[in-house]
């Protein structure tokens, strides 16, 4: 796929990822001397599978990194098991790029649990917060009904054979475009 094709089917994905850029900006503004989240923090970077648009994306992006950092990122690859294989000297090698799910680490998320409402968040940060208003809350039913909505009209605009799994773990999202 050539660079124009792939920001085209990629465009509502990055609408999306925009909204929760915009979302989680807000956070950090009105609680910024709650958070701790910063470059050195790699608590949160586990390896991952992702939804084939994700996928796509993010093999974009890998592609365009220098040929030694992918070089690393591929060693990395082949010594971890569970750390994320983009992480290097504990910081993303594609952090403009990561996924959605990496963005929300840390902040506050709303879901339900056993039908039970449940807030959740890094306990590194908002130290002494018992409550958040309902706009600083995130709603991962939402954000993952939205998501897979975008994935969904993302395949059936392309083309591949054979078809793309449902997930795809990031080792083999990198070279997509290979
Ligand atoms: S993609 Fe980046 S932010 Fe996400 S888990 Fe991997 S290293 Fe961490």
């Amino acid at each position: 796929m050539d660079k124009n094709s792939i920001e085209s089917v990629l465009e509502n994905y990055t609408a999306l990822v925009k909204r929760v850029d915009d979302h989680l900006l807000n956070i950090e503004k009105k609680y910024a001397d709650k958070i701790v989240c910063k470059k050195g923090c790699d608590t949160c970077c586990r390896f991952l599978t992702l939804f084939p648009v994700e996928a796509v994306s993010i093999s974009s992006a890998f592609g365009k990194l220098p040929e030694e950092i992918q070089t690393i990122i591929v060693n990395n690859l082949k010594n971890r098991e569970d750390a994320c294989p983009l992480l290097i000297n504990r910081a993303c090698a594609l952090y403009s790029h990561r996924p959605i799910i990496c963005r929300t680490h840390g902040y506050p998320i709303y879901m339900e649990k056993d039908g039970e409402p449940l807030v959740d968040f890094c306990p590194k940060n908002f130290n002494g917060i018992t409550s958040f208003p309902k706009d600083a809350l995130l709603s991962i039913e939402q954000l993952n009904t939205t998501l897979t909505t975008i994935n969904r009209y993302f395949l059936d605009s392309i083309e591949t054979d054979p078809p793309f799994p449902d997930r795809i773990p990031i080792s083999g999202a990198l070279f997509l475009e290979k």
